[in-house]
């Protein structure tokens, strides 16, 4: 594998390369990211990985200084799955002078959930996307549902801005008990681990619940608003703090209407809740 650092050498790995198939990741690589290169393997050649912890998606008091940076690591495991190029560059490198050009996505799907209540993240996360994707220029790019919104404006940007990168999903890797892979599980106490499964299965609850509504074709706009806030007090009672569980649309994560809940595959649960200090996030299709 040729690890790069600067945006000259990595031009320089894929001149002429024609079928360039891209994975960002903010390193502290876990089984999540490796299925990523491998469906990007799928879909393209060669597969470049990028870690970049990028400091414009972190607000002012969150973990930007302490998210893990495991680079030694994570060259071991890209290496072992035949990724190309690793482009690992530096803050100078990616913002030598103050980035204030910024991408900035609609409101009605950049500042909902995870924008709500991460003021600029998806700001941060789609300029960030359009600058690797200059570098890189890839043809098709992998994204994890694990963060749905983010695949959602990553792919909407790359529509409206008549980008050739074709985003292709990922689904989400789990550990046994259910828990979503994440960086960010490493900050989770031996306690809190065992704790933290509760949101996968209270996503679970939520989505059987909605479903039986839909076998009996009884279920109302009022029911899912019912189950959502069930759902929330089942976590809160444990002891976690939520900022949102929302049954949501997939086509646009908007608050599904009675013709939605009618049909079959619409719609998807989204969560952020914070197990002590550590927040997570996860949904689940319904
Ligand atoms: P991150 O390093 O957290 O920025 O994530 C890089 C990419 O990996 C993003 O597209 C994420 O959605 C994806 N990802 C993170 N966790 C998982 C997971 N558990 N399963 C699948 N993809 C994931």
């Amino acid at each position: 594998m040729k690890i790069v650092h600067s945006i000259s050498e990595l031009r320089a790995q894929l001149r002429g390369q024609l079928r360039t198939a891209f994975v960002p990741t903010m390193g502290n690589l876990h089984e999540g990211h490796l299925s990523l290169m491998r469906l990007a393997a799928n879909h393209g050649d060669p597969v470049v990985a990028s870690i970049f912890v990028n400091r414009l998606q972190f607000g002012p008091n969150e973990d930007f200084d302490k998210y893990p940076r495991t680079l030694d690591d994570d060259i071991t495991k890209l290496e072992k799955e035949g990724v190309y190029v690793l482009f690992a560059p530096d803050e100078r490198e990616m913002y030598p002078v103050p980035q204030d050009y910024r991408i900035s996505p609609p409101q009605d799907l950049g500042d909902i959930l995870e924008g709500e209540f991460r003021p600029g993240f998806f700001i941060g996360v789609t300029t960030v996307v359009m600058k690797l994707f200059q570098c890189v220029q890839p043809q098709v790019s992998v994204f994890g549902k694990k963060d749905y919104q983010q695949l959602m404006i990553i792919r909407r940007m790359c529509s409206q801005f008549s980008i050739p990168t074709e985003i292709i999903p990922a689904e989400t890797i789990r550990e046994s008990d259910g828990l979503a892979m994440s960086s960010r599980n490493r900050y989770l106490s031996t306690d809190e681990r065992l704790e933290a499964v509760w949101l996968s299965k209270t996503l679970h609850q939520v989505a059987d619940r909605i479903r039986q509504g839909q076998a009996s074709t009884r279920i109302t706009v009022d029911d899912v608003v019912e189950i959502e806030s069930a759902a929330k007090q089942i976590l809160n009672h444990r002891g976690w703090r939520t900022d949102y569980i929302s049954v949501r649309r997939r086509s646009d994560l908007k608050a599904p209407q009675a013709q939605d809940l009618a049909e079959p595959n619409q719609l998807v649960v989204l969560a952020a809740s914070r197990c002590g200090a550590t927040r997570l996030i996860d949904n689940l299709e319904i």
